[in-house]
């Protein structure tokens, strides 16, 4: 009989979808050149919607989600890996139209992994996952197009990816100023380095006035809809907005305004499609920047058997930093 190994399966029903934990071989992957051990997955927003009743992101079931992993080459019938080899996968739509990382073995395309960064274990790799891997994307896109004197505002801050992005800014010796709808984060927030605490509210309001004052150097948004729309009128003439995310909403409705009078920059990121060099530059920098003692703080340990609850949880926006799954 071939060996079996755990994995979170969605299955469809009538109504909705269901998750449980079942015995999979190596058979029932999906071909590709590398079968990885996977030792570490996270759940991000994606991955609760996956989990879920689907998104729209689902094409076919039964799906394994988990849209990240690292993990430790098994087998690999491409040059580029060879077993026992350490790697990391983010994005490609793996966890999404492709079998994913919750599960203890994974079947992957080699020209969507990258090498474990040196200085990395592949706990830490997770625990910075698909959402600190963007949120060090957007660092770099707002450094490229250069950040200005007044503090960096992080939306979502508690979330994922606003957590890492303040962790990062910080690093950096950055003014940080952290948006949170949960007043009980401030103390996490500012132990990440947060020099300045936002209640959501603040931000809540449509736009009333086109400009307001310049007061924002750069922003790391994580939320997106009328949160964004407001902020761009608050940033400093010649600032930049990444543009990570859509937790508060998909809607902008903003005025060109600040984009004409104060040359404000709106730049968008995506990471399931970055090219390879990028997402080497990306984790280098992350090894090198993000101090691994705040990364521990941001970290919750979950397993497969936890992950119907924890992908709820997130969709409800109610998980703090970054989620670290031990799939074995
Ligand atoms: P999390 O759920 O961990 O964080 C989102 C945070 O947004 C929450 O913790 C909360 O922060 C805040 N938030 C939630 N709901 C609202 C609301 N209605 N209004 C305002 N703020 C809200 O998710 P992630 O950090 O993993 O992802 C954040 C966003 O980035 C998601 O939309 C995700 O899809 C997107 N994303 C995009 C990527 C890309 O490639 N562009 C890659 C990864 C993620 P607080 O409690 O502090 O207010």
């Amino acid at each position: 009989m071939s060996e079996t190994f755990k994995a979170l399966v969605v299955e469809k029903e009538d109504q909705g979808t269901s998750a449980s934990v079942q015995d999979l071989t190596l058979a029932d992957l999906p071909e590709a050149e590398v079968t990885v051990a996977v030792e570490y997955s996270t759940v991000n927003y994606k991955d609760g919607l996956c989990i879920g009743p689907g998104g729209g992101l689902v094409r076919n079931y039964p799906h394994v989600p988990g849209i990240d992993f690292a993990g430790t080459v098994e087998a690999s019938s491409d040059d580029r890996y060879k077993t026992g080899d350490k790697v990391v996968l983010t994005g490609w739509r793996v966890g999404e139209a492709h079998w994913g990382g919750y599960s203890q073995k994974a079947r992957v395309r080699a020209d969507w992994l990258v090498p474990l960064p040196k200085g990395l274990t592949t706990r830490q790799a997770m625990a910075v996952g698909t959402a600190g891997f963007t949120a060090m994307l957007a660092v770099q896109v707002l450094e490229d197009h250069g950040i200005k004197a007044g503090p960096v505002l992080v939306t979502g801050a508690a979330g994922g990816v606003g957590s890492v992005a303040v962790a990062l800014l910080s690093a950096m010796g950055k003014q940080v100023a952290a948006v949170t709808g949960r007043p009980e984060q401030a103390e996490y927030l500012t132990s990440l380095g947060a020099t300045q605490i936002v209640p959501r509210e603040d931000l809540a309001e449509t736009v009333k006035r086109p400009l307001e004052g310049e007061t924002w150097g750069g922003c790391v948004d994580a939320v997106g809809g009328a949160m964004l729309a407001r902020l761009l009128g608050q940033m400093e003439y010649g600032a930049s907005v990444a543009a990570v995310g859509l937790a508060g909403g998909a809607s902008l409705p903003a005025t060109v305004i600040p984009f004409l009078l104060r040359g404000v920059n709106l730049l968008g990121i995506d990471s399931v499609l970055q090219p390879y060099e990028n997402r080497v530059r990306a984790w280098d920098r992350l090894a090198e920047l993000l101090p691994m003692d705040k990364l521990e703080a941001m970290i919750v340990e979950k397993t497969l058997e936890d992950l119907p609850r924890t992908g709820a949880d997130i969709l409800k926006g109610q998980v703090r930093g970054r989620v670290v799954v031990d799939v074995n």
